[in-house]
């Protein structure tokens, strides 16, 4: 549906987006035939949880049975064996908010619904899903936000002036199609063969750490992965006792989509009661200590993600922010985008923070919108939410950083490619006596441009579009056995 269909729809309030309060439901499990006899109490279980999840087409099979048509499976199959950058891994939460709605009858009966549905669109993508003229922009990479070229120690970013990243795991509990850490994150896949963390995790997290003590500049820690819910909560309670103990550490992030796909996680009595002496320390110190979740479409929110982030703001965490990502056959509708707001907000107490466009990397192009569709997005959903709780479309420009997708210097729109500036120095730029005054390109994707533009592109661009290159692999190995040595 085009931005502009969507917003002709719902004039019944006289408005374009007919605001109405929605209850939040849990989907029953039991309509899918491998989940009939599940009780609640299993549901509610994490272990069950993480010993259903979905990570293959056998899997899939066994749950679903004929309710989906062999061709979805063999789609499926295609697109595992030829495109997909993320391994499977779809946990029985997450998988229960697909086709919520759809009449269960015969034998194909859900095949549509599921073509359509949302979330199978990043969680579960089948070969047909992905565009199959221009699938990976020319200028798509593995690490498409370069954040390995400005690793301090391994895994962790140093970006912006006062901010880093620490990714302390490779893995979560969900994987998604889009995966901006495609490049390390999961198991490798037959296009990707995914980069390994070199050293030991103790010592890598020492390296952060003593990193952390010596820059007084940083301030503030994104804690990240893969996903933090992958940590076994004492070691993570560990790092983060030890990162309050520094002083100039004023903010923490904890980026935890399962918050959403997972809610079982954080509902565990050991991470509540772990997170509330966390949350104590930071609270007496003065630190603001926040999750950051990652829901792409209202169906995730369910009473018991609403259950889970009541606990960690009972526990004492400051706020819980929603990060969603830009995606087509998603959430790039401004009805979609809405709904995902007030239901995170009046259903579960989650602030919409951002959405982030779809990074550029391999074989995302039916995913990805124009920076010319994101700036009509965020001018269509402005004025309905509180201002505050008025998410920030943002493009996450290469070497730059993130950017509101109306911040940009200039735009061609025939080509498509949009020019940021910055305004500090990242990392890698310290020693160069970087002006700052580049400019830095994103581009749209090409399949979105007018004629021309995909004519010019069809002379200039790079059509080998095997961007996975072995050679980018290597680069990438260098640097991390360089950062070792060092
Ligand atoms: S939860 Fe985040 S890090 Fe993990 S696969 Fe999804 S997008 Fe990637």
């Amino acid at each position: 549906m085009s931005i502009e269909t969507s917003l002709s729809l719902g004039l019944d309030n006289g408005q374009p987006y007919p605001y109405q309060r929605v209850e939040l439901v849990e989907p029953d499990w039991t309509r899918f035939p491998g989940w009939k006899d599940v009780t609640a109490e299993q549901w509610a279980s994490v272990q069950w949880q993480r010993a259903h999840c979905v990570k293959n087409v056998k899997q899939l099979r066994e749950l679903l049975g004929d309710l989906v048509d062999d061709r979805f499976y063999a789609d499926l199959e295609r697109d595992q064996a030829e495109r997909a950058t993320m391994s499977m891994l779809v946990p029985p939460q997450m998988m229960n908010t697909m086709a919520p709605h759809a009449a269960v009858g015969g034998p194909g009966s859900l095949t549509d619904a599921f073509y359509a549905d949302p979330v199978r669109h990043y969680m579960i993508p089948v070969f047909s899903d992905r565009r199959t003229d221009w699938s990976s922009h020319p200028h798509a990479t593995r690490d498409s936000l370069h954040e390995h070229d400005m690793w301090v120690a391994e895994g962790l970013t140093h970006r912006y002036p006062t901010k880093v990243l620490a990714e302390l795991l490779p893995t979560c509990p969900q994987y998604c199609g889009h995966c901006t850490r495609m490049d390390l994150v999961g198991n490798s896949t037959p296009t990707v063969e995914k980069l390994k963390f070199v050293a030991k995790p103790t010592d890598r997290l020492a390296s952060m750490m003593d990193y952390l003590r010596r820059t007084p500049s940083v301030r503030d820690v994104v804690v990240s992965g893969g996903d933090v819910a992958n940590m076994p909560w004492a070691r993570l309670e560990d790092f983060l006792t030890r990162v309050l103990e520094i002083d100039n550490i004023r903010d923490i992030r904890l980026a935890t989509k399962a918050l959403v796909g997972l809610p079982q996680h954080w509902l565990q009595p050991e991470v509540q009661e772990g997170m509330a002496r966390v949350a104590g320390i930071a609270r007496s110190r003065g630190v603001s200590i926040a999750i950051h979740t990652h829901a792409n479409h209202a169906n995730s929110i369910t009473p018991l993600v609403a259950e889970a982030s009541r606990a960690m703001l009972d526990a004492g965490v400051r706020d819980v922010r929603n990060q969603g990502v830009l995606l087509n056959g998603v959430n790039a509708d401004p009805h979609a985008l809405l709904d995902l707001c007030f239901a995170l907000l009046d259903g579960a107490q989650i602030m919409p923070y951002y959405f982030y466009m779809c990074d550029m990397i391999p074989y995302s192009e039916h995913w990805r919108v124009s920076v010319g569709d994101a700036q009509r997005l965020q001018h269509h959903i402005m004025g309905y939410l509180p201002g505050f709780a008025t998410p920030r479309i943002v493009c996450d420009v290469p070497f730059v950083g993130k950017r509101w997708v109306h911040q940009l210097a200039s735009y061609d729109e025939v080509r498509g490619i949009s020019h940021w500036t910055k305004n500090y120095r990242t990392s890698i730029e310290m020693d160069e006596g970087h002006d700052m005054s580049s400019t830095y390109e994103y581009y749209d994707p090409i399949h979105t441009l007018p004629a021309e533009g995909q004519a010019w592109w069809a002379e200039h661009g790079d059509l080998d579009t095997s961007a996975l290159k072995a050679a980018e692999v290597a680069e990438a190995s260098r640097r991390m056995a360089a950062l070792q040595a060092y």
